[in-house]
Protein backbone atom coordinates (compact mmCIF):
# COMPACT_ATOMS: atom_id res chain seq x y z
CA UNK A 1 0.00 0.00 0.00
CA UNK A 2 1.69 3.42 -1.07
CA UNK A 3 1.19 6.56 0.65
CA UNK A 4 -0.79 7.83 -2.64
CA UNK A 5 -3.53 5.76 -2.29
CA UNK A 6 -4.32 6.79 1.20
CA UNK A 7 -4.17 10.24 0.37
CA UNK A 8 -7.56 10.18 0.33
CA UNK A 9 -8.73 8.57 3.62
CA UNK A 10 -8.49 11.67 5.89
CA UNK A 11 -6.09 10.56 8.19
CA UNK A 12 -5.26 14.06 8.76
CA UNK A 13 -8.64 14.67 10.71
CA UNK A 14 -8.07 12.00 13.53
CA UNK A 15 -6.41 10.97 16.15
CA UNK A 16 -5.40 7.97 17.10
CA UNK A 17 -4.48 5.27 19.96
CA UNK A 18 -2.62 2.35 19.33
CA UNK A 19 -2.09 0.61 22.26
CA UNK A 20 1.16 -1.82 22.07
CA UNK A 21 2.34 0.75 20.18
CA UNK A 22 5.79 0.05 21.47
CA UNK A 23 5.94 -3.42 20.16
CA UNK A 24 6.53 -4.99 17.01
CA UNK A 25 3.13 -4.80 14.72
CA UNK A 26 2.42 -1.60 17.01
CA UNK A 27 5.43 0.20 16.23
CA UNK A 28 4.53 0.08 12.14
CA UNK A 29 1.45 0.82 12.79
CA UNK A 30 2.33 4.19 14.02
CA UNK A 31 5.30 4.50 11.83
CA UNK A 32 2.36 4.43 8.76
CA UNK A 33 -0.16 6.99 10.90
CA UNK A 34 2.59 9.19 11.62
CA UNK A 35 3.92 9.19 7.74
CA UNK A 36 1.11 9.24 6.19
CA UNK A 37 -0.27 12.30 7.95
CA UNK A 38 -2.30 11.72 10.90
CA UNK A 39 -3.06 14.23 13.01
CA UNK A 40 -2.45 12.70 16.37
CA UNK A 41 -0.66 9.68 17.15
CA UNK A 42 -1.02 8.56 21.16
CA UNK A 43 0.70 5.08 22.23
CA UNK A 44 -0.32 3.27 25.67
CA UNK A 45 1.71 1.02 26.19
CA UNK A 46 3.60 -1.26 29.42
CA UNK A 47 6.84 -2.03 28.09
CA UNK A 48 6.46 -5.36 29.08
CA UNK A 49 7.42 -6.91 25.87
CA UNK A 50 8.09 -4.04 23.68
CA UNK A 51 10.71 -1.66 23.97
CA UNK A 52 10.88 1.97 23.59
CA UNK A 53 14.06 1.68 21.48
CA UNK A 54 10.90 0.60 18.63
CA UNK A 55 9.18 4.73 19.46
CA UNK A 56 12.28 6.86 19.85
CA UNK A 57 12.30 7.22 16.31
CA UNK A 58 8.62 8.87 16.63
CA UNK A 59 9.70 11.29 19.38
CA UNK A 60 10.88 14.01 17.44
CA UNK A 61 7.32 14.32 15.72
CA UNK A 62 5.14 16.71 17.94
CA UNK A 63 2.18 15.14 16.79
CA UNK A 64 2.83 11.63 18.49
CA UNK A 65 2.77 11.19 22.31
CA UNK A 66 3.54 8.18 24.52
CA UNK A 67 2.02 7.21 27.55
CA UNK A 68 3.34 4.37 29.48
CA UNK A 69 1.03 2.17 31.27
CA UNK A 70 -0.92 -0.62 32.07
CA UNK A 71 -4.23 -1.75 29.82
CA UNK A 72 -4.95 -3.76 33.05
CA UNK A 73 -5.54 -0.28 34.68
CA UNK A 74 -9.17 0.97 33.84
CA UNK A 75 -8.29 4.93 34.46
CA UNK A 76 -4.92 4.33 32.46
CA UNK A 77 -6.94 3.60 29.59
CA UNK A 78 -9.79 6.28 29.80
CA UNK A 79 -6.22 8.35 30.05
CA UNK A 80 -5.40 6.94 26.97
CA UNK A 81 -8.46 7.82 25.37
CA UNK A 82 -8.96 11.46 25.68
CA UNK A 83 -9.17 13.24 22.60
CA UNK A 84 -9.02 10.16 20.38
CA UNK A 85 -11.12 9.26 17.52
CA UNK A 86 -10.29 5.58 16.78
CA UNK A 87 -8.08 3.09 18.74
CA UNK A 88 -6.37 -0.04 17.24
CA UNK A 89 -5.35 -2.24 20.40
CA UNK A 90 -2.36 -4.53 20.28
CA UNK A 91 -1.08 -4.62 23.55
CA UNK A 92 -1.46 -8.06 24.49
CA UNK A 93 0.61 -11.02 25.78
CA UNK A 94 1.81 -13.19 22.72
CA UNK A 95 2.75 -16.84 22.47
CA UNK A 96 1.21 -20.06 22.90
CA UNK A 97 4.16 -21.17 25.46
CA UNK A 98 2.87 -18.11 27.77
CA UNK A 99 -0.50 -18.88 28.46
CA UNK A 100 0.13 -22.76 28.91
CA UNK A 101 2.67 -21.83 31.67
CA UNK A 102 0.70 -19.08 32.96
CA UNK A 103 -2.62 -18.66 32.11
CA UNK A 104 -4.02 -15.88 34.51
CA UNK A 105 -1.66 -13.41 33.32
CA UNK A 106 -2.47 -13.88 29.84
CA UNK A 107 -6.23 -13.41 30.44
CA UNK A 108 -6.13 -10.82 32.68
CA UNK A 109 -4.20 -8.53 29.34
CA UNK A 110 -5.79 -9.79 27.00
CA UNK A 111 -9.01 -10.44 28.02
CA UNK A 112 -9.52 -8.13 31.34
CA UNK A 113 -7.32 -5.33 29.40
CA UNK A 114 -9.14 -5.75 26.12
CA UNK A 115 -12.76 -5.07 27.99
CA UNK A 116 -10.90 -1.76 30.07
CA UNK A 117 -10.20 -0.66 26.37
CA UNK A 118 -13.29 -1.20 24.92
CA UNK A 119 -15.15 0.62 28.08
CA UNK A 120 -13.30 3.23 28.50
CA UNK A 121 -13.45 3.96 24.30
CA UNK A 122 -17.56 3.50 25.07
CA UNK A 123 -17.25 6.27 27.61
CA UNK A 124 -15.16 8.52 25.86
CA UNK A 125 -17.39 8.35 22.70
CA UNK A 126 -14.65 6.78 20.62
CA UNK A 127 -16.79 4.33 18.43
CA UNK A 128 -14.13 2.50 16.08
CA UNK A 129 -11.87 0.27 17.64
CA UNK A 130 -9.39 -2.35 15.82
CA UNK A 131 -8.10 -5.07 17.37
CA UNK A 132 -5.28 -7.75 17.33
CA UNK A 133 -6.96 -11.33 17.14
CA UNK A 134 -5.19 -14.46 16.08
CA UNK A 135 -5.17 -17.54 13.66
CA UNK A 136 -4.86 -19.31 16.70
CA UNK A 137 -8.83 -18.93 17.25
CA UNK A 138 -8.99 -21.90 14.54
CA UNK A 139 -7.66 -24.25 16.78
CA UNK A 140 -8.36 -27.93 16.26
CA UNK A 141 -10.35 -26.75 13.21
CA UNK A 142 -8.82 -28.86 9.89
CA UNK A 143 -10.09 -27.31 7.37
CA UNK A 144 -7.88 -25.50 4.92
CA UNK A 145 -7.93 -22.83 3.87
CA UNK A 146 -9.03 -21.23 7.24
CA UNK A 147 -12.39 -19.48 6.35
CA UNK A 148 -13.76 -16.99 9.04
CA UNK A 149 -16.75 -18.67 9.72
CA UNK A 150 -15.60 -22.11 10.43
CA UNK A 151 -13.72 -21.98 14.23
CA UNK A 152 -13.04 -25.08 16.15
CA UNK A 153 -12.19 -25.57 19.83
CA UNK A 154 -9.30 -23.31 21.34
CA UNK A 155 -6.04 -25.43 21.52
CA UNK A 156 -4.48 -22.82 24.27
CA UNK A 157 -5.25 -19.87 27.13
CA UNK A 158 -3.54 -17.92 24.05
CA UNK A 159 -5.91 -18.81 21.70
CA UNK A 160 -9.41 -18.58 24.60
CA UNK A 161 -8.03 -15.27 24.72
CA UNK A 162 -8.34 -14.36 21.51
CA UNK A 163 -11.62 -15.89 20.98
CA UNK A 164 -13.23 -13.74 24.32
CA UNK A 165 -12.03 -10.74 22.47
CA UNK A 166 -13.83 -11.42 19.62
CA UNK A 167 -17.18 -12.52 21.69
CA UNK A 168 -16.50 -9.04 23.94
CA UNK A 169 -16.27 -7.38 20.62
CA UNK A 170 -19.99 -8.52 19.31
CA UNK A 171 -21.19 -7.70 22.59
CA UNK A 172 -20.17 -4.48 22.85
CA UNK A 173 -20.82 -3.21 19.34
CA UNK A 174 -24.91 -4.50 20.12
CA UNK A 175 -24.88 -3.09 23.45
CA UNK A 176 -22.86 0.07 23.06
CA UNK A 177 -23.57 0.62 19.07
CA UNK A 178 -19.65 0.63 18.68
CA UNK A 179 -17.74 -0.12 15.33
CA UNK A 180 -15.21 -3.05 16.70
CA UNK A 181 -13.19 -4.85 13.45
CA UNK A 182 -10.91 -8.09 14.89
CA UNK A 183 -7.90 -8.77 12.31
CA UNK A 184 -7.11 -12.27 12.75
CA UNK A 185 -3.13 -12.44 11.97
CA UNK A 186 -1.48 -15.13 10.73
CA UNK A 187 2.14 -15.48 11.77
CA UNK A 188 3.31 -11.50 11.21
CA UNK A 189 7.03 -11.32 10.91
CA UNK A 190 9.20 -8.51 9.89
CA UNK A 191 11.95 -5.83 11.08
CA UNK A 192 11.40 -5.02 15.44
CA UNK A 193 10.24 -8.36 15.96
CA UNK A 194 12.34 -9.31 18.74
CA UNK A 195 14.35 -12.29 18.88
CA UNK A 196 14.71 -12.20 22.84
CA UNK A 197 13.23 -14.16 26.00
CA UNK A 198 11.92 -17.61 26.24
CA UNK A 199 8.47 -16.76 23.80
CA UNK A 200 10.82 -15.37 21.04
CA UNK A 201 9.06 -16.04 17.20
CA UNK A 202 10.67 -18.44 15.03
CA UNK A 203 12.37 -15.86 12.39
CA UNK A 204 14.24 -13.62 14.22
CA UNK A 205 15.39 -16.92 16.32
CA UNK A 206 16.28 -18.53 13.12
CA UNK A 207 17.94 -15.47 12.03
CA UNK A 208 19.74 -14.92 15.02
CA UNK A 209 20.94 -18.94 14.51
CA UNK A 210 22.04 -18.20 11.16
CA UNK A 211 24.40 -14.95 12.01
CA UNK A 212 25.92 -15.68 15.32
CA UNK A 213 25.92 -19.76 15.32
CA UNK A 214 23.65 -20.02 18.25
CA UNK A 215 21.44 -23.41 18.51
CA UNK A 216 18.34 -23.26 16.54
CA UNK A 217 15.71 -25.49 17.23
CA UNK A 218 12.69 -27.01 15.13
CA UNK A 219 9.48 -27.67 17.03
CA UNK A 220 8.29 -31.29 15.52
CA UNK A 221 9.74 -32.56 12.20
CA UNK A 222 9.78 -28.68 10.11
CA UNK A 223 6.98 -30.04 8.16
CA UNK A 224 4.04 -27.84 9.82
CA UNK A 225 3.35 -25.15 7.53
CA UNK A 226 2.68 -21.26 8.27
CA UNK A 227 0.78 -18.20 6.35
CA UNK A 228 3.97 -16.26 7.24
CA UNK A 229 2.73 -12.60 6.59
CA UNK A 230 5.12 -9.36 6.06
CA UNK A 231 4.28 -6.90 8.77
CA UNK A 232 3.25 -4.25 6.15
CA UNK A 233 0.74 -6.02 5.27
CA UNK A 234 -0.87 -6.59 9.00
CA UNK A 235 -0.11 -2.63 8.97
CA UNK A 236 -2.14 -2.09 5.59
CA UNK A 237 -5.12 -4.25 7.31
CA UNK A 238 -5.47 -1.87 10.12
CA UNK A 239 -5.47 1.11 8.56
CA UNK A 240 -7.97 -0.33 5.98
CA UNK A 241 -10.37 -1.32 8.92
CA UNK A 242 -9.50 2.16 11.17
CA UNK A 243 -10.58 3.99 8.38
CA UNK A 244 -13.20 2.00 6.14
CA UNK A 245 -16.89 3.69 5.56
CA UNK A 246 -18.47 0.56 4.27
CA UNK A 247 -20.85 -0.24 6.60
CA UNK A 248 -20.92 -3.98 5.72
CA UNK A 249 -17.01 -4.45 6.53
CA UNK A 250 -17.82 -3.25 10.61
CA UNK A 251 -18.35 -5.35 13.40
CA UNK A 252 -16.52 -8.13 11.35
CA UNK A 253 -13.36 -10.31 12.21
CA UNK A 254 -10.79 -11.20 8.84
CA UNK A 255 -8.19 -13.37 8.46
CA UNK A 256 -4.57 -11.03 7.72
CA UNK A 257 -2.35 -13.14 5.87
CA UNK A 258 -0.97 -13.39 2.46
CA UNK A 259 -2.84 -17.08 1.43
CA UNK A 260 0.03 -18.92 0.62
CA UNK A 261 1.50 -21.45 3.45
CA UNK A 262 5.11 -22.49 3.77
CA UNK A 263 7.01 -25.24 5.42
CA UNK A 264 9.34 -24.59 8.75
CA UNK A 265 12.02 -26.33 7.26
CA UNK A 266 11.60 -24.04 3.79
CA UNK A 267 12.18 -20.96 5.57
CA UNK A 268 14.74 -21.88 7.82
CA UNK A 269 16.46 -23.35 4.63
CA UNK A 270 15.85 -19.96 3.01
CA UNK A 271 17.25 -17.86 5.69
CA UNK A 272 20.13 -20.20 6.08
CA UNK A 273 21.20 -20.05 2.19
CA UNK A 274 20.46 -16.10 2.24
CA UNK A 275 22.87 -15.66 5.47
CA UNK A 276 25.36 -18.29 3.74
CA UNK A 277 25.40 -19.99 6.91
CA UNK A 278 25.82 -24.07 7.61
CA UNK A 279 23.66 -23.94 10.46
CA UNK A 280 21.79 -26.62 11.32
CA UNK A 281 18.68 -27.19 13.36
CA UNK A 282 17.93 -29.42 15.94
CA UNK A 283 14.44 -30.89 16.04
CA UNK A 284 12.62 -31.48 18.95
CA UNK A 285 9.04 -32.36 20.20
CA UNK A 286 6.53 -30.55 18.86
CA UNK A 287 4.88 -27.86 21.20
CA UNK A 288 1.81 -28.19 23.41
CA UNK A 289 -1.15 -25.92 22.19
CA UNK A 290 0.65 -25.65 18.17
CA UNK A 291 -1.49 -26.58 15.21
CA UNK A 292 0.04 -28.95 12.33
CA UNK A 293 -1.23 -26.48 9.02
CA UNK A 294 -2.23 -23.01 8.68
CA UNK A 295 -3.18 -21.21 5.79
CA UNK A 296 -5.85 -18.00 5.32
CA UNK A 297 -8.60 -17.59 2.44
CA UNK A 298 -8.22 -13.76 3.06
CA UNK A 299 -11.44 -13.15 0.73
CA UNK A 300 -13.39 -11.46 3.03
CA UNK A 301 -10.86 -8.45 4.20
CA UNK A 302 -10.31 -8.51 0.15
CA UNK A 303 -13.83 -7.97 -0.45
CA UNK A 304 -15.24 -6.13 2.50
CA UNK A 305 -12.00 -3.91 3.33
CA UNK A 306 -9.93 -3.82 -0.14
CA UNK A 307 -7.23 -5.86 1.52
CA UNK A 308 -4.60 -6.44 -0.88
CA UNK A 309 -1.14 -8.37 0.77
CA UNK A 310 1.73 -6.06 -0.99
CA UNK A 311 4.45 -8.28 0.38
CA UNK A 312 5.14 -11.58 -0.42
CA UNK A 313 6.82 -13.73 1.52
CA UNK A 314 10.44 -13.93 0.36
CA UNK A 315 10.09 -10.20 -0.16
CA UNK A 316 9.70 -9.40 3.58
CA UNK A 317 11.91 -12.47 4.24
CA UNK A 318 14.99 -10.54 2.34
CA UNK A 319 13.73 -7.19 3.73
CA UNK A 320 13.67 -8.83 7.44
CA UNK A 321 17.09 -10.06 6.92
CA UNK A 322 18.75 -7.31 6.10
CA UNK A 323 17.21 -5.27 8.77
CA UNK A 324 19.11 -7.63 11.02
CA UNK A 325 22.12 -7.66 9.29
CA UNK A 326 22.05 -4.20 9.65
CA UNK A 327 21.75 -4.10 13.20
CA UNK A 328 23.03 -7.33 14.29
CA UNK A 329 25.26 -5.76 16.92
CA UNK A 330 22.78 -3.67 18.95
CA UNK A 331 19.85 -6.46 18.50
CA UNK A 332 21.69 -9.62 19.66
CA UNK A 333 23.93 -7.96 22.89
CA UNK A 334 22.76 -10.01 25.78
P1 LIG B 1 4.63 -7.46 20.91
O1 LIG B 1 4.85 -8.21 22.20
O2 LIG B 1 5.83 -6.97 20.20
O3 LIG B 1 3.66 -6.23 21.17
C1 LIG B 1 2.70 -6.19 22.20
C2 LIG B 1 2.86 -4.86 22.92
O4 LIG B 1 1.88 -4.79 23.95
C3 LIG B 1 4.23 -4.71 23.59
O5 LIG B 1 4.80 -3.47 23.27
C4 LIG B 1 3.90 -4.79 25.08
O6 LIG B 1 4.80 -4.06 25.89
C5 LIG B 1 2.48 -4.26 25.13
N1 LIG B 1 1.74 -4.75 26.28
C6 LIG B 1 1.67 -6.03 26.74
N2 LIG B 1 0.94 -6.08 27.86
C7 LIG B 1 0.51 -4.81 28.10
C8 LIG B 1 -0.27 -4.21 29.13
N3 LIG B 1 -0.76 -4.95 30.14
N4 LIG B 1 -0.51 -2.90 29.07
C9 LIG B 1 0.02 -2.12 28.06
N5 LIG B 1 0.77 -2.64 27.07
C10 LIG B 1 1.02 -3.96 27.10
O7 LIG B 1 3.75 -8.41 20.01
P2 LIG B 1 3.27 -8.25 18.50
O8 LIG B 1 3.77 -9.42 17.77
O9 LIG B 1 3.54 -6.88 18.02
O10 LIG B 1 1.70 -8.46 18.68
C11 LIG B 1 0.75 -7.39 18.61
C12 LIG B 1 -0.64 -8.00 18.69
O11 LIG B 1 -0.84 -8.92 17.61
C13 LIG B 1 -0.91 -8.81 19.97
O12 LIG B 1 -2.25 -8.61 20.33
C14 LIG B 1 -0.71 -10.24 19.52
O13 LIG B 1 -1.44 -11.16 20.32
C15 LIG B 1 -1.28 -10.17 18.11
N6 LIG B 1 -0.81 -11.23 17.20
C16 LIG B 1 0.49 -11.24 16.79
C17 LIG B 1 0.90 -12.21 15.91
C18 LIG B 1 2.33 -12.27 15.41
O14 LIG B 1 2.60 -13.15 14.60
N7 LIG B 1 3.24 -11.39 15.81
C19 LIG B 1 0.00 -13.20 15.45
C20 LIG B 1 -1.31 -13.15 15.91
C21 LIG B 1 -1.71 -12.14 16.77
Amino acid sequence: MNSTSFSSLGLSDKSFLVTGGAGFIGSHIVDFLLRNGAKKVRVLDNLSTGFIENVALFNDWTNYEFLQGDIRDYDTCKEACKGIDCITHQAALGSVPRSVENPMLTTAVNVGGFVNVLKAAQESGIKRVVFASSSSVYGDEQQLPKIETTIGQPLSPYAASKRSKELYAQSFAAVYGMEIIGLRYFNIFGPRQSPKGPYAAVIPLFIEGCLRGTSVYVNGNGLQTRDFTYVQNAVQANVLALTTRNINALNQVYNIAVGQQFSVNTLFEYIAQYLNSSQKPIYREARLGDVLHSLADISKASNLLQYTPEITFYEGLDNTIAYFLANKATLFKE
